[in-house]
C-alpha cells in the first residue's frame, strides 16, 4: 500500500539492500564446497567431516596448523580439542579471540591415528591453503609446527631455527612457532613460545593493514 502511494506521488522509495557477502568470503564458500567433496588422496576415505577453517575471514593474522585431530574430525572445525582450548589461550594473551583471527590447516582431513602427514598428501591439498591465503590476504601469517613451517617457509630448516626467523609466503609476512600439542607435551618450551606471541603482537601493531 505504502509503496503503491508512493509511486502515484512520483516518489521513489529507498530499499534496504541485503548485505551482501565479501568477494572473499564468496570464494571461500566456494573453495569450501570443494574441499568437503575432495578425494585427491585416501585420508577421503576414513574421513568424517572435512576441516576447513574456523574464524573470521577478514582477519589480519592467519593461523596455519598441522592437520585435523579426533576432534576436529568429528565436528569439521580446525583445532576445537586440547590443543584448541591451549591455542585459543595464547591467542588471547595477545588481546584478540577466536573470532578476530582465520584459522586453518594444511591437510583438510584427518590422518589416521593422527599419524604426521605424508608428503604426497601434503602436495595434493596445498593447493586449498594457497588459495586460503589468497582470499583472506591476512597481513601476518603464524604458522604453528614443522608442517606449517616448512609449507609457509619453503625451508627445511628445524623449528628451533624457523622461530627464531622472519619470513615472507607470496609477500606476506610470515612467522612460525611451537604446535600447541607440542607444548602440551613439553610445557618447558611454553615461555619460548609466548615470546613467539609476543612478537606476532608486534608484528600485526607495525603493520599498516
Ligand atoms: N592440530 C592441528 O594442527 N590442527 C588442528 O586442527 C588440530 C590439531
Amino acid at each position: 500500500m505504502r509503496d503503491y502511494y508512493l509511486q502515484k506521488m512520483g516518489i521513489t522509495p529507498w530499499v534496504l539492500r541485503p548485505v551482501s557477502k565479501s568477494s572473499c568470503t564468496k570464494t571461500l564458500d566456494i573453495l569450501q564446497k570443494t574441499v568437503s567433496a575432495c578425494t585427491r588422496c585416501s585420508l577421503h576415505q576414513t574421513r568424517t567431516k572435512t576441516v576447513f577453517a574456523r574464524g573470521n575471514p577478514d582477519a589480519r593474522l592467519m593461523i596455519v596448523g598441522e592437520a585435523p585431530g579426533y576432534h576436529e574430525d568429528q565436528q569439521g572445525l580446525p583445532f576445537v580439542g586440547k590443543a584448541g582450548i591451549l591455542l585459543n589461550k595464547m591467542i588471547e594473551s595477545i588481546g584478540l579471540n577466536a573470532d578476530s583471527v582465520y584459522i586453518a590447516n594444511i591437510l583438510k582431513c584427518r590422518p589416521p591415528n593422527n599419524r604426521d602427514p605424508l608428503i604426497d598428501e601434503i602436495q595434493k591439498c596445498q593447493t586449498y591453503l594457497a588459495e586460503q591465503i589468497e582470499a583472506v590476504k591476512p597481513s601476518l601469517i603464524l604458522g604453528l609446527g614443522r608442517f606449517a613451517g616448512h609449507f609457509l617457509t619453503m625451508s627445511t630448516l628445524a623449528l628451533g631455527s624457523l622461530r627464531q626467523q622472519s619470513f615472507l609466503y607470496q609477500n606476506i609476512p610470515v612467522l612460525i612457532s611451537y604446535h600447541p600439542a607440542y607444548l602440551l607435551r613439553n610445557p618447558i618450551d611454553k615461555k619460548k613460545a609466548y615470546v613467539d606471541w609476543h612478537n606476532v603482537s608486534l608484528c600485526l601493531s607495525k603493520s599498516v593493514s
